[in-house]
């Protein structure tokens, strides 16, 4: 999703017939004709789906398929046609697990379910789903979304963690608190050495942190710091935006964050006021993590917001 010309001006614009996606469009509004399924193979039998929106990781077997994530409804046909030139198996998407509610990661569940594949996601991800509300940083950003359809909705969901056996695996979704969301799973193929990150993780620069909807800095260095002390250092990190990576970048990612956090703290223990910290540049030093999606002033709100407990005085509910 971040490929294309101006992600912001694209940002501004609301989904309309489900979901809200953290990188988005109106999905009748986009041409998804173009858009190619690239597939990489990252270890074993797990396989990672770039189209537009979030990354897939796939587990294909002789047990059939599980995907983690589905982007957009309209892609639905050539991720399941890009599954199956693996040529791997003929068996369907038995499940989708959703690492949280936004559209460009949970867009496909209409059609995935239609399809026969059960949707799993934690409590929050199907409750977010049901109704209509916003998500923001709590400031500048802003984005509404529309209640998904009843098929769309996960039918199995858990509060702490869920794991599917499949293809030999044991895989498990880990539920970590208040962090991009408030329903954020992270998804772990233990033999095959592979982790989804969902959008706890991601490479397009400063994170959007949907503070609006539960999410907050302070769970997303605390899912990090977790996961990168427990994982083995040679794991393969599927991140929520952007390319493959390692323990490496998590770990210079939960650094930005957690030096970022400390800077706006410390000026908010000064009594200074966001508009202030915008002025005096406090991020200036972390400038080379300024994307198109968030520029350091967006995240000075972010974790503004973040840090004194504001969801934004716009909030529909919560
Ligand atoms: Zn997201």
């Amino acid at each position: 999703m971040f490929k294309q010309a101006s992600l912001w001006s694209r940002l501004a614009i609301i989904i309309g017939s489900a979901f809200f996606a953290c990188g988005v469009l109106l999905a009748q509004d986009k041409d998804f004709s173009k858009v190619e399924i690239k597939v990489t193979k990252v270890a074993g039998n797990i396989y990672m789906l770039e189209g537009e929106g979030g990354n897939i990781a796939a587990s294909v077997g002789e047990d059939g398929i599980v995907i983690v994530d589905d982007q957009f409804a309209p892609l639905a046909e050539k991720i399941q046609a890009a599954l199956k030139n693996l040529k791997i198996t003929d068996k369907p998407v038995r499940f989708v697990i959703n690492t949280h509610f936004h559209g460009d990661h949970a867009g496909g569940n209409e059609p995935f379910a239609k399809g026969g594949s059960t949707v799993i996601a934690q409590d929050n991800v199907r409750k977010r789903l049901e109704t209509a509300g916003s998500s923001g940083n709590g400031s500048s950003m802003k984005f509404d979304y529309k209640a998904a359809p009843k098929v769309a909705l996960p039918v199995i969901t858990f509060d702490h963690d869920v794991t599917v056996h499949l293809n030999g695996e044991d895989i498990r979704a880990l539920h970590f608190p208040a962090g991009h969301t408030d329903g954020d799973a992270i998804i772990f193929f233990p033999k095959n050495n592979v982790v989804h990150m969902g959008d706890d993780f991601v490479r397009y620069g400063f994170p959007f942190i949907d503070v609006t909807s539960g999410g907050s800095v302070q769970g997303m260095i605390a899912a990090m710091e977790q996961v990168s002390t427990q994982l083995p250092p040679d794991v393969k990190v599927i991140p929520g935006h952007g390319a493959l990576s390692n323990l490496d970048d998590v770990r210079a990612f939960t650094k930005m964050l957690k030096e970022t956090s400390a800077v706006v703290q410390k000026a908010i223990d000064e009594h200074k006021t966001m508009e202030q910290m915008k002025q005096e540049k406090i991020l200036a030093p972390w400038a080379k993590w300024s994307g198109e999606f968030l520029d350091a002033d967006k995240f000075i709100e972010t974790l503004y917001n973040s840090l004194t407990g504001s969801k934004g005085e716009f909030m529909k509910h919560n």
